[in-house]
């Protein structure tokens, strides 16, 4: 049951209990008693709606330094060679032509990303997710429709995850290892999901918020500002689930974003770029 239900009912259930006590049906006493229990439990309901525990749920990855490392036992041995890394993460496409442009600055920078794609729109546009992995970006799988999972039912969970992933394989040839959640939304059942599909759940450190209409030099502003050793950036070139939004200044930010970056001495990486790294650089 969502905690924000049961936080209603046990609210009510102190209403009702107040009620019965004026009634006569119960004692006073032992109606006070009862409401002032279901409004402390229901408020505990409340904050834990309103406060979900991070990782609570289980591994999420959040920063370069989470990610698990595959079918091979690393040991970091040389922690120099992982110094100084960034994820810039793209999320919602493909959607052209914002993604086309993307993908042509990146390839000028020769920068590798992470992109987490809708899988509806991958079939729509199968020829752009190929590129992104002929040019050495990482694929993720974000859904295959983009739906609060949170409202999901557990089958309809499994269902859209099954989807997502044969889609991908379909047009890549590979299965996705790595899912963000539509919205970066979960909860144990979502987890559960994941884990069930071997899906390693990504989230983010850094959120720009590039979807609200902001300029590019504030996006530019807001990507610098949160450059940080390790930090995973969420950005979008799609724009679920209507597809009307123009992204070009997310797509006009990145170019400038990957400079600055460098300038501080950052490698922008893609996820599985940064976890083969991370493996040579342990001697494996
Ligand atoms: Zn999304």
């Amino acid at each position: 049951m969502r905690v924000i239900y049961l936080m209603g009912l046990l609210y009510l259930a102190a209403m009702l209990l107040l009620w019965a006590g004026r009634l006569g049906r119960l004692s006073r006493r032992t109606a006070a008693v009862l409401s002032v229990f279901c409004l402390l439990a229901g408020s505990g309901a409340l904050a834990a709606a309103v406060f979900p525990k991070g990782n609570s749920y289980g591994p999420t990855v959040t920063r370069l330094a989470d990610l698990p490392s595959g079918d091979r036992t690393v040991k970091i041995t040389d922690k120099a060679m992982l110094q100084r890394h960034i994820a810039l993460t793209f999320d919602d496409g493909p959607y052209p032509p914002y993604t086309d442009r993307l993908l042509d600055v990146l390839k000028d920078k020769q920068a590798h990303v992470t992109f987490f794609v809708v899988a509806s729109q991958a079939q729509r546009y199968p020829e752009l997710v190929r590129r992104m992995l002929a040019e050495g970006h990482t694929v993720g799988l974000h859904a295959f429709r983009h739906r609060d999972f949170l409202k999901l039912t557990a089958e309809e969970k499994e269902k859209d995850l099954a989807l997502g992933k044969k889609a991908l394989k379909d047009i890549t040839g590979k299965e996705p290892e790595f899912w963000r959640p539509p919205h970066g939304f979960r909860d144990p059942s979502v987890m559960q999901a994941a884990a069930a599909h071997g899906l390693c759940v990504v989230n983010w450190s850094a959120i720009p918020r590039d979807w609200t209409g902001i300029d590019k030099q504030e996006i530019y502003n807001r990507v610098m500002d949160k450059a940080e050793e390790g930090a995973i950036v969420l950005l979008h070139d799609g724009d679920s689930p209507f597809y009307r939004a123009s992204r070009q200044a997310t797509v006009d930010a990145v170019s400038p974003v990957i400079d600055s970056l460098r300038e501080k001495g950052y490698h922008l990486v893609s996820l599985e770029e940064y976890r083969a790294k991370r493996a040579e650089s342990s001697g494996r």
